[in-house]
């Protein structure tokens, strides 16, 4: 785990498994030196170098003179009633960002953060509130994956990865397309396209790019059918209008096997879940295979939305039912914790000019 003090030590988290073949390679070694890394790190969580017992001695203590494997670190662990449970993971510089994992029925979900904090400030979203501070790195990304597997045990396997905690990982595309690869690289998680999903708030030139390089599923935070109001609430929107987000969405849908994107859209009271908004998605979401998310709003302190009642958001589901989209509600999961969409925090040192703070999640939680 160590690497000699006076270089810089390669973390081989950051390196996806054609960045561990070139690395690899420019050692003289095979490249088949890669999966076989790739196998001892995320598969058997083996992380001291000494151990991986199918490479050479040189090769092993070269690794350790040059080489680290460092995720983050859990500072703080807390499990909800609903079996919901939340990581603050703290970075070397001292940020902390979250992890939530969602248990269900059939299929358990880990939810990452993609950044420290998050620079676009949504205007319903509390991550947004704390202003922005960096881009994780791929070994901050993958390795939120590896320190909850490595929490929950090889029993509760993780199924499912969003990208749906803090940041907006389209701004950090290479580094979340990296740590993407290895969730889905069989010599790692080996988890199917559609069940990586990555979300965005429509940054329309990094969805075309994603488009070229990587398949995975697609979730696009909608919130609005029409222009203005999505200024206001989403307000990427104002340089990626919906026309442009719209083409981007289909352009997205009819490359390779994807069948469909997942529209989000959270319902807030008296601003955008009235019948008019639902008929406007509807119209709106003609021309792309749609699915469509509800998510009930989630207040935090400080706040200045409501969510709308339980009886609207059914109105606004049926409505767009009976039009023939797929529509679900999304549960709220882990309240107690502060761990649903939007509420996520960690620690951010601001480096923009956002300065409103907000308190660090309250509840039941233990110190590790
Ligand atoms: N930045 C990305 C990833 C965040 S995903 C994106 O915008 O898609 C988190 C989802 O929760 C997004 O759809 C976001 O808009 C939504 N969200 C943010 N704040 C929320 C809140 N307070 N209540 C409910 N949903 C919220």
């Amino acid at each position: 785990m160590s690497a000699s003090a006076n270089t810089v030590p390669i973390n081989l988290l950051d390196l996806d498994r054609k960045g561990l073949q070139a690395f690899f390679a420019g050692l003289g070694e095979k490249p088949f030196r890669a999966t076989q890394v790739m196998k001892w790190i995320y598969q058997e969580g083996v992380v001291d170098f000494e151990q991986m017992t199918n490479l050479s001695k040189s090769l092993r203590v070269y690794l350790q003179e040059h080489c680290v494997i460092r995720t983050p670190q859990i500072v703080v662990e807390q499990l909800a009633t609903d079996g919901t449970c939340k990581w603050a993971m703290q970075t070397h510089c001292g940020n902390r960002v979250e992890t939530v994992f969602i248990p269900e029925e059939r299929r358990a979900t880990l939810c990452v953060s993609s950044q420290v904090g998050c620079a676009l400030a949504c205007s319903f979203c509390s991550t947004a509130q704390q202003g922005f501070n960096r881009n994780l790195s791929t070994a901050e990304i993958i390795g939120q994956l590896f320190l909850a597997q490595q929490r929950l045990g090889s029993e509760r396997r993780i199924t499912n990865v969003v990208m749906m905690g803090m940041g907006e990982p389209l701004l950090n595309f290479d580094n979340v397309v990296a740590a993407m690869n290895l969730m889905m690289d069989d010599f790692a998680y080996g988890l199917s396209k559609r069940r990586v999903t990555v979300s965005t708030s429509g940054v329309v030139p990094a969805m075309n790019r994603l488009n070229e390089v990587c398949d995975v599923s697609m979730a696009v935070s909608l919130h609005a059918p029409f222009d203005e109001l999505r200024d206001q609430l989403v307000p990427i929107n104002q340089k990626y209008p919906l026309g442009e987000l719209m083409d981007a969405c289909r352009a997205y849908a009819q490359n390779g096997p994807r069948k469909h994107i997942t529209f989000e859209y959270v319902m807030l009271h008296g601003v955008n879940d009235s019948l008019q908004h639902a008929k406007a998605l509807i119209k709106l979401l003609k021309t792309v295979p749609s699915k469509v998310n509800l998510i009930p709003f989630n207040p935090f302190p400080q706040s200045q939305y409501r969510c709308s009642s339980m009886n609207d958001i059914l109105a606004f589901r049926d409505l767009l039912h009976n039009a023939g989209i797929v529509t679900t509600v999304r549960k709220t999961r882990g309240e107690d914790i502060d761990a649903a969409c939007g509420q996520l925090v960690g620690q951010v040192q601001d480096k923009s000019r956002r300065h409103l703070k907000l308190p660090v999640a309250k509840a039941e939680s233990h110190v590790l």
